[in-house]
């Protein structure tokens, strides 16, 4: 483990006992992992699962080279990737050992992982469950964040990514097929431009699915409405939850 992080390379059964044994020790310490999903997730949790990795995979070199640099954000907003890695610098001119990491984490593909019934590829490894989805993805930030301490970048589409990410995490590709609300969305059967059905406020309305992201937007035909469509019916606009709507 005495390899530069960008260096580091680990064989099929090494990877899969060491993810073994970190899991093993992330599901005895955390309250939040029940075996099967996710009740909520913390901060805390990923900085544990930082902890397990040097533990693990990167030994006295990540103090070496990251140290304290790295912290960790969640994100509810998220709809397609589902982490991203934020290099900061205090100052444009500053060089990689300067620069700080911010890893964010989009928390609705963990809690909808189970939403979908179908194998889910990560970085082109299969998730068999939400805590998996997570160390993969988290695997693949943390290959930018050791990219950008190098390079001052990183850019997962390039080669010199792709080869740190196969060396160190096997991974296979820089995507991840976790479920989406669209396709939560197309599985419920809800597709924009469908009439459906919610409760607000006490009140039934019906409208029709305008767009669908983290939620859909349905637009209701009102009759001092702000919205106007081409034929001058007016509408009020609602975000409302998919598993709120149903479908006329
Ligand atoms: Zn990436």
């Amino acid at each position: 483990m005495c390899r530069p992080l960008m260096e580091l390379e680990y064989g099929e059964e090494e990877l899969e006992q060491r993810r073994a044994e970190l899991i093993k020790q992330f599901s005895e310490t955390s309250q939040n992992w029940d075996g099967e999903r996710f009740k909520r997730l913390s901060t805390e949790d990923l900085k544990l699962l930082l902890d397990l990795y040097i533990e693990q995979f990167f030994g006295k070199r990540w103090d070496e080279e990251i140290g304290d640099r790295l912290t960790f954000s969640l994100s509810t907003r998220m709809t397609k990737s589902a982490g991203k890695t934020i290099i900061k610098r205090s100052r444009p001119d500053l060089a990689p050992p300067q620069m700080r990491f911010e890893i964010r984490i989009g928390v609705s593909f963990l809690f909808q992982f189970d939403e979908v019934e179908r194998s889910k590829l990560v970085c082109g490894l299969s998730a068999p469950n939400a805590l998996w989805a997570l160390l993969f993805v988290l695997e693949h930030e943390l290959c930018h964040v050791i990219e950008a301490a190098y390079y001052g970048k990183s850019n997962c589409s390039k080669e010199r990514f792709k080869g740190l990410a196969r060396r160190l995490f096997g991974h296979g590709s820089s995507y991840h097929e976790l479920p989406t609300a669209r396709e939560i969305a197309y599985q419920k059967g809800l597709r924009v431009g469908d009439e459906v059905t919610f409760h607000h406020q006490g009140r039934m309305k019906k409208g029709m699915i305008a767009a669908i992201n983290k939620r859909a937007t349905v637009m209701v035909p009102a009759k001092d409405g702000p919205y106007m469509d081409k034929k001058g019916t007016r509408y009020d606009k609602y975000y409302v939850s998919l598993s709120s709507l149903t479908a006329l």
